[in-house]
C-alpha cells in the first residue's frame, strides 16, 4: 500500500513556477511548527485515504483538527502517544469528520505506551460539541464501568473537558499557539461549519474544512504560510446513475473554485485534503489527482500539493513537504 502511496505521491506533486527546489534546506526554526495529514479522504471506504484528520505540532502543544476514521491508527502509525494530544478542534458534526472520536477517546484511555491518559480529553466545537460530550460516555458507559473496576482505570482520564463556541474567533490559547474559529459555507443544512486557523511563531496555517467556494476562506487565508483546502470531483456519467451525488457537489469545491481561492488568498503553499473524489468509479486514483491537478491549474499557477495521508508539512522560513516515507517531496522557499 506505501508503495502506491509513493506513486501516487509522485504522481501528485504540482510544482508551482518560482521559489521551489528540490532541495530540503534545514529549518531555521528551533520551534517545530508541523502538520501531518493524518486522513485525507471523505466518507469513502478508502485504507489510502482515512477520512478527516489533521495533527498540528507547534512548539509543546499538539492539536488535531477533526477526527475522522483511522485517526488513532495514522497516530499509531506516527509513534505519538494519544496522551500527548493537548486539544482537538471539531469543524462541523459531519461523521467522516467524527467517526475517530470515540477510538481515539477510549484507546488513549488504556493503560499502554500509546494511551495512558489521565487528563481529560480537551474538545473544542461549535453547537453538537456538549452533545458528544454528554452521550459519548453513556454509550460506552459499560466498557467504561469494567475497566474502571478491572483494569481500575481512573475516571479523570475518561472525562471529555468540552468547549462548545457560538461564534468565530479566538477559541484557543496556549504557549505562544492560537486557535482562531471562522465560518464557512458548507450548505444551509449544515451550519454551523466552521474551519481554523493556527497560528505559531508568526506563521499560520488554515484550514477550512469543508466548504463550498467561500470568499470568508480568501480574507482568513490571505498571505497564510498554508492552505489545506478540500476538494471535490464527481464524474458527470456518475451523476446520471446516482444524481444524489450531485447533492454532494453542492456542498463542496471543485478544483477550479478552489485555484481561484487560491489565487486570490497567494498562501507560500496550497494543499488539498479531504477529497470527495468518484473519478471512473474508481474512488482515488492516480488519474483523479492528474485531472484534479490539471483542472486546478486553469485558475492557479502557485504552489500546490495534493495530500495523501502521513504527508507532513515543516514550516519555517521554508515549507519542506515530506511523504508517508520521511522522504522529502519538494521545499518552498521564503516569500520574496
Ligand atoms: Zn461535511
Ligand atoms: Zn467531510
Amino acid at each position: 500500500m506505501f508503495k502506491k502511496f509513493l506513486t501516487d505521491v509522485c504522481v501528485a506533486v504540482s510544482l508551482g513556477l518560482a521559489a521551489m527546489t528540490a532541495s530540503s534546506p534545514a529549518l531555521a526554526s528551533e520551534q517545530p511548527f508541523k502538520v501531518t495529514l493524518l486522513g485525507t479522504g471523505s466518507p469513502i471506504p478508502n485504507p489510502d485515504r482515512f477520512s478527516q484528520s489533521i495533527l498540528v505540532e507547534a512548539g509543546k502543544q499538539k492539536l488535531l483538527v477533526d477526527l475522522g476514521r483511522g485517526v488513532t491508527v495514522r497516530l499509531g502509525q506516527l509513534g505519538i502517544p494519544l496522551r500527548d494530544i493537548n486539544a482537538s478542534f471539531v469543524t462541523h458534526m459531519h461523521s467522516d469528520h467524527l467517526t475517530g472520536l470515540p477510538d481515539f477517546w477510549l484507546t488513549g484511555w488504556l493503560p499502554t505506551s500509546f494511551g495512558s491518559r489521565e487528563t481529560p480529553m480537551k474538545l473544542y466545537g461549535p453547537k453538537g460539541t456538549r452533545e458528544l460530550a454528554e452521550y459519548l460516555p453513556k454509550a460506552f458507559a459499560e466498557d467504561i464501568r469494567i475497566r474502571t473496576v478491572d483494569e481500575e482505570l481512573r475516571a479523570l482520564g475518561i472525562a471529555i473537558d468540552a468547549h462548545e463556541f457560538k461564534a468565530p474567533g479566538v477559541v484557543y490559547e496556549q504557549d505562544g499557539v492560537k486557535v482562531v474559529a471562522f465560518e464557512t459555507d458548507h450548505g444551509p443544512e449544515i451550519k454551523p461549519s466552521f474551519g481554523y486557523t493556527i497560528s505559531f511563531n508568526g506563521r499560520k496555517v488554515v484550514i477550512p474544512s469543508d466548504s463550498r467556494y467561500d470568499e470568508r476562506i480568501v480574507a482568513e487565508a490571505r498571505n497564510a504560510d498554508l492552505l489545506i483546502h478540500e476538494v471535490a470531483m464527481i464524474d458527470a456519467d456518475l451523476m446520471k446513475t446516482n444524481p444524489r451525488l450531485q447533492n454532494v457537489l453542492n456542498h463542496h469545491t471543485s478544483p477550479e473554485d478552489a485555484g481561484r481561492i487560491f489565487s486570490q488568498a497567494k498562501p507560500r503553499l496550497a494543499a488539498y485534503s479531504h477529497f470527495v473524489v468518484f473519478h471512473r468509479g474508481e474512488g482515488v486514483t492516480a488519474s483523479a489527482d492528474r485531472e484534479i491537478d490539471r483542472l486546478t491549474r486553469t485558475t492557479y499557477k502557485g504552489p500546490l500539493v495534493l495530500g495523501h495521508d502521513l504527508m507532513a508539512f515543516d514550516i519555517g522560513d521554508s515549507i519542506t513537504v515530506t511523504g508517508a516515507d520521511g522522504k522529502t517531496i519538494m521545499s518552498v522557499g521564503s516569500k520574496p
